[in-house]
């Protein structure tokens, strides 16, 4: 192949945390000066063992909640100068969540969980249907459209969850734990579905406490007592 230099002006990065620090009520410093950029395309692991601040940042990252001190930018907007009404619009258009025990509601089929994850992005309702059957099928349930969550496995509704995170094309998708509540099987087959999803262009940061987890992704970001202990990217072994 010969040689491609590819030209493109630099891109907004799609989160940034700088300087960040996080005190809980009670006086606990979560995050203890974080900084951490996460540009399109990435595939990143948030890691660190219990207590060491990964949900605290995951809310943080996920605009759910606001830092002590620092400034968080999603999408180039800084998140302190925006009301809560910008701050919900801005966090349904550009973010997707997925959580260790999936949160599906379960009166809804699986098209219809997928589907909330267009409420409030401003989607027509005769366009939310069809938009979560092309995420499921991207997820690979074509064939579970109608299930209610309880007919579905434990790694087929984590699925279902992951579509609801995708089916906005969020430009990050922020998953807590994600394979935490599955056997190892299914949790694999989980963590290979979030490679191959970044394969396909989807930005992604898995937070976990599984070092396992952890060295499958190309960038991990340590986290130990609220700081930032190393962010260290795979050298390619192709
Ligand atoms: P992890 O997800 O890595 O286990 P957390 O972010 O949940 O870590 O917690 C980091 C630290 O902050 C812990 O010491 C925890 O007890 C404390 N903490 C987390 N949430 C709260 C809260 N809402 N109020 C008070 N302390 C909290
Ligand atoms: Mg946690």
């Amino acid at each position: 192949m010969s040689a491609h230099i590819p030209i493109a002006p630099p891109l907004e990065p799609v989160l940034v945390v700088d300087d960040v620090t996080k005190c809980h009520p009670g006086g606990v410093t979560a995050l203890d000066r974080v900084s951490l950029r996460v540009d399109a395309g990435e595939l990143l692991a948030v890691v660190g063992p219990s207590g060491s601040g990964k949900s605290t940042l995951l809310h943080i990252m996920g605009t759910l909640d606001r830092p002590t001190n620092g400034i968080v930018r999603v999408g180039g907007h800084d998140v302190h100068t925006l009301s809560d009404r910008h701050l919900s619009a801005l966090r349904a258009r550009s973010l997707g969540f997925v959580f260790q025990h999936f949160h599906l509601t379960d009166g809804l089929d699986a098209a219809e969980n997928v589907a909330t994850g267009l409420l409030y992005a401003g989607v027509p309702r005769r366009r939310r249907r069809p938009l979560a059957r092309e995420a499921l099928d991207r997820v690979g349930l074509a064939h579970r459209h109608t299930h209610l969550p309880q007919q579905l496995s434990g790694g087929e509704r984590q699925r279902v969850a992951i579509a609801r995170a995708l089916v906005n094309r969020p430009a990050l998708v922020l998953a807590d734990e994600p394979t935490g509540a599955l056997d190892a099987a299914n949790g694999e087959a989980v963590l290979d579905l979030l490679v191959e999803l970044n394969a396909q262009g989807t930005t992604i940061a898995v937070i976990t406490h599984d070092r396992d987890i952890a060295a499958r992704l190309p960038r991990r970001v340590e986290l130990r007592d609220g700081r930032v202990t190393a962010d260290v990217y795979e050298v390619s072994a192709v």
